[in-house]
């Protein structure tokens, strides 16, 4: 079997590069080990973040260093364990972080994240999935007047990037949200994003649309992956399938591929955790919600899911979901949590690089292209990623400047 192109890895990446692909006329297979959309497309907090132009830098204040240290925080947790393996892509991670570095990071990336609510409303709209869309913001909340203020000063900078807020002060907030317990001293409404209730519904009906544009979809080993000639070649369940182009997306596991390929990169993961409740008495929550403290609660199809911060663990070490309990003794007092749903805490890593931005190009050998890395903002940034891509693979101008997201950028 022969395709013009093969996607690794059906995750909201790879299926957003796959229609990107068949929608130019490439005859195109999209490939996965799993069901489509089933790992971390699944498990997300669901929000497409036009509004998140700063990604997460590693902290650089003593005071925060010293908080994060004693691993209690809930946003974030590390495994004493791990840090050994994780020590040098960190590094980099807290070099890339410092003011400077940062701020170029943020410029490029601005320009990037713009579209990410342009480039899913026309796959939206073509997937005919408009209602699993909810297209009026989430809130971020918070407990102490000191962060709601310094919030409301950095979100005062973002407008000049194109981000719109509304700030709520509590009574506002309570009007907005009633479900809340009156336990926070105000908000601050994210006009702009849109919220997802079923992260792997859209990814599916994403699928749906890649093959009505004449792509295919097969179980398969990206890690089979070999040079053929002139060409590539993969394993799948009905054989063995030839392209001139390939397409790595398989999310956290990408770099083992690269690896195996001859080609190592600072990746890490930064593992995060889901669990579903059902709604309690009194007033629905209307808005998906991020706590200062370090979580997020959305009304989702399956319940109030709560997602959790950044772990800092090998990825396939067993699953520590120390974080889930430690929010849900948080947000209970605040969030119209009722029980716990049995089985429903899922966990999923974050593929992330140093320098906080996703890897989207050219990679190390012809024929051979990377979409990945897109750490907190991979269902944001699908879309967008997918035809950013999908122009650079087929000679088009492409829409935003690549470089800033080039493999090469590593040594
Ligand atoms: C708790 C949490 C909350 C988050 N919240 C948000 C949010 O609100 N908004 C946002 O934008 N992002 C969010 N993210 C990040 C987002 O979910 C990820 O960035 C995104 O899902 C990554 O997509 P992907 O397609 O690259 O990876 P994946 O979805 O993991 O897809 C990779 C695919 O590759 C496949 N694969 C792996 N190995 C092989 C192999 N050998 N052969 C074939 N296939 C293989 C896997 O089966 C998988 O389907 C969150 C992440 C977490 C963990």
């Amino acid at each position: 079997m022969r395709a013009d192109a093969v996607v690794l890895g059906a995750g909201i990446v790879g299926v957003s590069v796959a229609i990107h692909l068949a929608r130019r006329g490439r005859s195109v297979t999209l490939i996965d080990r799993g069901e489509v959309g089933g790992e971390t497309s699944f498990g997300n907090a669901g929000l497409i973040q036009r509004e998140g132009v700063a990604p997460y830098a590693f902290p650089r204040a003593l005071g925060q260093l010293a908080r994060y240290g004693r691993n209690r925080a809930l946003d974030m947790r590390f495994s004493w364990r791990a840090l050994p393996a994780l020590s040098a892509p960190l590094a980099q991670y807290w070099w890339h972080s410092r003011p400077s570095s940062y701020a170029r990071v943020v410029h490029d990336y601005a320009r990037f994240i713009a579209h990410s609510l342009t480039e899913h409303a026309a796959l939206i709209d073509e997937a005919q999935a408009g209602a699993l869309v909810s297209r009026d913001g989430f809130i971020n909340v918070f407990r102490t007047t000191r962060a709601f203020e310094t919030e409301q000063v950095a979100a005062a900078e973002y407008r000049a990037l194109g981000v719109e807020h509304r700030v709520l002060d509590a009574a506002q907030l309570a009007q907005m949200e009633p479900a809340l317990a009156p336990v926070f001293v105000g908000g601050i409404h994210r006009t702009q994003p849109w919220t997802v209730h079923d992260p792997f519904a859209l990814t599916q009906a994403y699928l749906r649309l890649f093959k009505s544009l004449g792509g295919r979809f097969q179980r398969g080993d990206g890690m089979t992956l070999r040079e053929d000639g002139e060409d590539w070649e993969v394993q799948t369940e009905t054989g063995p399938l030839q392209a001139r182009d390939v397409v790595i997306a398989m999310g956290p596991w990408s770099d083992d591929l690269l690896r195996r390929l001859g080609r190592r990169l600072p990746f890490f993961v930064k593992r995060g955790y889901h669990a579903h409740y059902r709604p309690g008495e009194g007033p629905a929550q209307v808005h998906a919600i991020h706590d200062e403290a370090g979580y997020v609660v959305a009304p989702m199809a399956a319940g109030l899911r709560l997602t959790t911060g950044a772990q800092f663990m090998r990825r396939d070490a067993a699953p520590a979901p120390v974080q889930v309990a430690a929010c849900e003794a948080m947000a209970r007092p605040a969030f119209p949590l009722g029980e716990q749903i049995a089985g429903s805490i899922w966990m999923g890593s974050r593929p992330c690089t140093p320098d906080m931005k996703p890897i989207i190009g050219p990679a190390h050998r012809r024929g051979l292209w990377a979409a990945t890395g897109h750490a907190h903002h991979g269902l944001t940034l699908g879309p967008a990623t997918g035809r950013l891509l999908a122009e650079m693979m087929t000679g088009e101008t492409p829409f935003v400047d690549p470089a800033p997201y080039r493999m090469d950028r590593f040594r």
